[in-house]
């Protein structure tokens, strides 16, 4: 136990984490291109959050919080996702009073009780974007965009943007009623899940990862074949965007979000890269959240993208993500004097932003030399006491051997210039 780390949980090692960084710099990239400003916050929430903005008949509420009596008493329970939070902060610091819409990311740890699996585990990390403040699709096909422009400049090809209307409260009545009645006449053959999730929100059935459910429900009623003219118009506004981008896109009445806050748009971006686990982001309209969450009527749209997901997607397709920023010096010493004088010296050139490494651990020059090619460091100096007395020293590039004789200040002028 206590050298394992909780089952469903990763470390992400010195040698992995810059796949990471390339991942976050592009990402906080591409938002400050699309005018998105990032907010962070806290780690836990008052449950109460989540069951009003996730919904006691999802997955997440119903199987997956982690949540915990605190010392104090409080019904407490770590993030499970990002957009209640995101609201929350929203209405709490009357962030709807100033010029909308209000355009923010978040990158976070997620906490969700699920059954580990490759892609599926119980602390995930995900990319979100929210953008409050407009009912226009123009705002649906912008959050659409920051997914997909993501992608591009990741270089990820083979991804199937899916598309669906909701439909808003209004003409999801009618829908649920010929939907309530499909499942009720179906509902024998389907899992115990979908015989709870029919008698709380049955368009949750469609939902079901389940093959045999799955089969069944390809024949239920479709949402599109009820929504009202505004809805339907919203739709077309969308499309007409994302086809204005050039994204392909297919529109697939199977993604869906049953609760009633949720409306009109949902999207899904699934990657033939990495099997089951195949969605790496998922998104889509919440007009009703904010005044579920508490606050005033305002509409909002936005996305979760896995990033673990995301990460095996670029394994799978053989993408090779840069790597890291080699060591531009090594500082060896003979002793004493001359390690005093490394050791300073190393300060100097960090300062001048160098990346500088020096012996730490009382080496022989010839295992600190040993020591600098294991670390791939592109220059090697070595600083005798005759190089300290005669202010020269031999600069090597450690990739083709090449010394140069120089004065010991210029070190930094040479390793910019050469
Ligand atoms: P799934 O249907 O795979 O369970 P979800 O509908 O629960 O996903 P969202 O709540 O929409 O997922 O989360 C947004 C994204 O976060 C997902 O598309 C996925 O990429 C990622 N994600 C969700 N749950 C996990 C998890 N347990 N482990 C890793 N990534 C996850
Ligand atoms: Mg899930």
């Amino acid at each position: 136990m206590l050298t394992k780390a909780p089952r469903g949980t990763k470390d992400v090692l010195p040698t992995e984490v810059y796949k990471w960084h390339y991942i976050e710099n592009i990402i906080r990239e591409i938002c400050e291109n699309f005018g998105f400003k990032e907010i962070r916050t806290p780690g836990f929430e008052h449950t109460e959050l989540f069951l009003r903005g996730v919904g006691e008949s999802t997955d997440i509420v119903r199987k997956e919080m982690y949540t915990f009596t605190d010392k104090g008493g409080r019904s407490i329970t770590l993030k499970p996702e990002g957009t209640s939070p995101a609201v929350r902060a929203f209405v709490e610091h009357n962030l709807y009073a100033e010029a909308q819409p209000t355009k923010l990311y978040y990158i976070t740890p997620v906490y969700r009780y699920e059954r580990p699996q490759s892609g599926r585990l119980r602390e995930h990390h995900q990319f979100g974007v929210e953008m409050f403040g407009s009912y226009d699709a123009a705002a649906d096909a912008e959050i659409v965009s920051i997914a997909m422009t993501l992608f591009k400049r990741i270089g990820l090809k083979n991804l199937e943007l899916n598309i669906n209307s909701i439909g808003c409260p209004k003409c999801r009545k009618e829908y649920n009623k010929a939907l309530k009645e499909f499942i009720g006449n179906n509902i024998d053959n389907l899992c115990d899940d979908c015989k709870e999730r029919y008698k709380i929100n049955p368009m949750r059935v469609l939902d079901c990862k389940v093959e045999g459910c799955k089969t069944i429900l390809k024949d239920a009623p479709v949402i599109l074949d009820y929504l009202c003219d505004d809805c339907k118009a919203h739709f077309e506004d969308l499309k007409k965007y994302l086809n204005a981008a050039g994204f392909d896109f297919i529109v697939n009445p199977g993604i869906v979000r049953g609760l009633d806050y949720y409306t009109r748009t949902a999207f899904e971006i699934i990657s033939n890269e990495i099997g089951a686990q195949g969605t790496v982001c998922g998104g889509g309209r919440y007009d009703g959240l904010v005044e579920e969450c508490g606050g005033p009527s305002v509409p909002g749209v936005g996305f979760g993208m896995g990033i673990e997901r995301l990460l095996i997607s670029i394994e799978n397709s053989g993408i090779k993500i840069p790597l890291p920023k080699r060591t531009d010096l090594f500082i060896g010493n003979i002793g004493d004097e001359t390690k005093k004088y490394a050791f300073s010296l190393a300060l100097k050139l960090r300062n001048l932003g160098f990346s500088v490494e020096i012996d730490n651990i009382g080496r022989s020059l010839k295992a600190q030399m040993k020591y600098a090619n294991k670390l791939n460091v592109k220059y090697t100096v070595i600083l005798g006491e005759d190089e300290l007395k005669n202010k020269l020293v031999k600069l090597k590039n450690m990739d083709d051997g090449t010394e140069y004789e120089i004065a010991l200040d210029e070190i930094a002028d040479k390793i910019k210039n050469i």
